[in-house]
């Protein structure tokens, strides 16, 4: 029934699923692994204790012994490349909570996840094509969306936002802070510094990170002197990015292997399924 042209629309959204390994608690408690990932396929097999198993297949799906390295050179490095090269580039997790969302997209210091690996990609980009003649700008965002708010990680008090735009013309957040940054290591403390304040002041933390969002954004603008390229407001240049809809995106759907997430595991994977 959809006028839009889903052909074009998918070939720009790629979904990959990632299933974590068994914990420590749920081997000690006994729990069996519902889940099997056949990775040459791009199929995640769910072994359905009441009839038939359920088979689905995406662009890639990663097991327990995969590392985000790995999910990084295959998947997310080709969209940062095409971001440097002047698109729009979305990478975001889904799935129950406990699934491993943070592990692949923040990481932790011994396992550095998606979002850091970004930030030195950029850099590395910058550092091979530095000249006189061309000049880059890197600026963070961080925002949270809880319900109906948009949240400012990055501002006093986590101020409230207002999101202005319409669909066909891009949506834009006019007030949102946005820190220049001349490092990797100087993003990797613009999100940490985010972090603690979307963490401050949570009484439910399980509650909460069930219903909300973090949305990290880069702005990566490049200045090639000799032609004055990207002089347009920021605000032409969003628009027409989204006019041109020259955006990629890349879901990875987060499941759990043991028999107890069959329920959420299933409904992850028909979410995922059904994107593109
Ligand atoms: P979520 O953000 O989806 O709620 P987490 O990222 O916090 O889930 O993951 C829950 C737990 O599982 C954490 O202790 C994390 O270290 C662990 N974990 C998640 N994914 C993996 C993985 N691929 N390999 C090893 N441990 C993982």
């Amino acid at each position: 029934k959809s006028a839009r042209p889903r052909t074009a629309l998918n070939e720009c959204v790629k979904v990959v699923v990632r299933c974590r390994p068994l914990s420590e608690k749920e081997k000690n408690e006994g729990y069996d692994e519902v889940v099997k990932v056949w990775p040459e396929r791009g199929a995640v097999q769910v072994y359905n204790p009441k009839g038939q198993d359920k088979l689905f297949t995406y662009d890639a799906a990663y097991d327990c012994t995969a590392d985000t390295q790995t999910i990084y050179d295959e998947m997310v490095r080709p969209l940062v490349a095409s971001v440097l090269d002047g698109f729009n580039g979305c990478v975001f997790a889904y799935g129950q909570t406990g699934t491993g969302k943070t592990h692949t997209m923040e990481g932790t210091p011994d396992h550095e996840g998606v979002i850091p690996r970004t930030f030195r990609h950029i850099w590395a980009h910058i550092e091979n094509t530095a000249s006189p003649d061309v000049t880059h700008l890197v600026s963070c965002s961080y925002v949270e969306l809880y319900l109906e708010d948009v949240r400012d990680l990055l501002a006093k008090d986590c101020k409230k936002l207002t999101i202005r735009g319409q669909e066909l013309n891009g949506f834009y957040i006019p007030e949102m802070t946005s820190i220049v940054c001349k490092s990797a290591a100087e993003m990797v403390r613009v999100m940490r510094a985010g972090n603690r304040n979307r963490a401050a002041g949570r009484t439910d933390m399980n509650e909460h990170s069930s219903r909300s969002h973090a949305v990290f954004l880069v702005t990566v603008e490049t200045a090639h002197r000799a032609t004055n390229r990207i002089r347009d407001s920021k605000l032409t240049r969003i628009l027409q990015d989204s006019l041109g809809g020259n955006s990629k995106t890349i879901m990875i759907a987060n499941i759990g292997p043991a028999s107890y997430n069959y329920d959420e595991t299933i409904t992850t994977l028909r979410y995922a399924h059904r994107a593109k």
